[in-house]
């Protein structure tokens, strides 16, 4: 079997022995002579698998009893719009803080809905820097505050929560589980799960109860609305993501949890930027402060010579490092089933790479 170093921003790889788990058992699921994603979404197999990622995303990050954790369907992108939908109207503001991409788009979504006061804006700066607290202004009584923690296109990442005095809402997609959170900051946090915790088909949502309170009172229809799916399980839920997403729940319970996945994200982009950092070869693109630990972003001297990295890498079996095709140049995005041994072999490369060609 011949596995890829494989560095794809997502869907990205996942853990070996998860896929060997659901190999195993996809034909007959724990001897029922039928799979799991042949069964009822209301079955006690299917049942009990929905209760255990619940259990692990509220083990995994310390959420108590105050926290709802749901896995609903339309990805991320689907969140920008439900949570200015549930929270937002013409005379509410919520403070949005555009650190890329995919703040922008969210932003945009929020308009539909309601007032935004932007906290930040790194557009002119290409989103090469993540603000300070100071650099941030906030709308006073916004609903809350938006952030996205990782910015999977530029490649930065917040060391920290920003400082705010209303709920933080979180758009975590790329750095959801690898590392530790403070989450009394927090009324809501959202993620797809096709980078750190599972396959496509899933966002995991977390909402604080206490700030579902606070939901606008004008009707929202049913399938938007939050308080639709943490009364029940509504409708069918992606039950085959839902399964290999608590697999991949429970590999992070034995990996050791978020402690674990913070240092192994420091170690692993730590030597990535420290060969990066060698000479001018290699040129990050954004802020050191700001850098991401999952999406490592960097230029060559040469377009040509990205292509040639690129392709060449590919011949050794390190896939998938192409920037984003709104910025090209080179990411390698290291989530938390990205091995050590894929890095290790990722920064050979560049060392060679840069001898024949520097
Ligand atoms: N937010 C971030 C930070 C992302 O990286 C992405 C996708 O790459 C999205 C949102 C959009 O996610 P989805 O494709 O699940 O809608």
């Amino acid at each position: 079997m011949k596995r890829v170093h494989n560095f794809s921003a997502g869907p990205a790889t996942l853990p070996l022995s998860v896929l060997e788990k659901v190999q195993n058992e996809l034909i007959d699921y724990k001897e029922k002579g039928a799979s799991i994603i042949e069964m009822s979404h209301r079955s006690p197999e299917y049942t009990e698998v929905n209760r255990q990622a619940v259990e692990r995303v509220k083990e995994i990050t310390g959420a108590d009893d105050d926290w709802e954790v749901l896995f609903l369907q339309g990805g991320a992108s689907s969140q920008f719009m439900m949570v200015a939908h549930n929270f937002l109207n013409m005379d509410r503001t919520a403070n949005y803080i555009d650190t890329g991409t995919w703040s922008a788009k969210a932003i945009k979504e929020a308009k539909l809905f309601g007032n935004v006061h932007t906290s930040f804006s790194g557009k002119e700066g290409a989103y090469g820097h993540i603000p300070t607290n100071d650099e941030l202004t906030f709308a006073e009584e916004a609903i809350y505050t938006h952030f996205t923690s990782n910015n999977t296109v530029a490649g930065t990442q917040f060391a920290a929560e920003p400082k705010s005095s209303s709920p933080l809402v979180c758009d975590a997609s790329s750095d959801f589980l690898s590392h530790s959170l403070d989450l009394d900051k927090f009324g809501l946090i959202y993620a797809g799960a096709q980078k750190n915790v599972g396959p496509a088909g899933v966002t995991v949502v977390m909402i604080r109860k206490s700030f579902l309170e606070k939901q606008r009172s004008e009707a929202i229809p049913t399938i938007l609305n939050y308080k639709t799916h943490v009364e029940k399980l509504f409708n069918t839920p992606p039950v085959f993501a839902v399964y290999i997403l608590n697999y991949v729940l429970e590999w992070i319970q034995e990996k050791g949890g978020l402690s674990y996945f913070e240092k192994f994200s420091n170690e692993k982009s730590g030597l990535i930027y420290s060969e990066i950092d060698q000479d001018d070869f290699y040129r990050g693109t954004v802020e050191k402060e700001a850098r991401s630990k999952m999406n490592i972003t960097f230029r060559l001297p040469s377009e040509d010579l990205e292509k040639k990295f690129i392709s060449e890498a590919a011949s050794q079996n390190l896939m998938n490092l192409k920037g984003h095709r709104s910025v090209g140049g080179i990411r390698a995005s290291i989530y938390n089933a990205c091995e050590m041994d894929s890095v290790k072999a990722l920064v050979d490369f560049m060392g060679e790479f840069r001898s024949k060609n520097g």
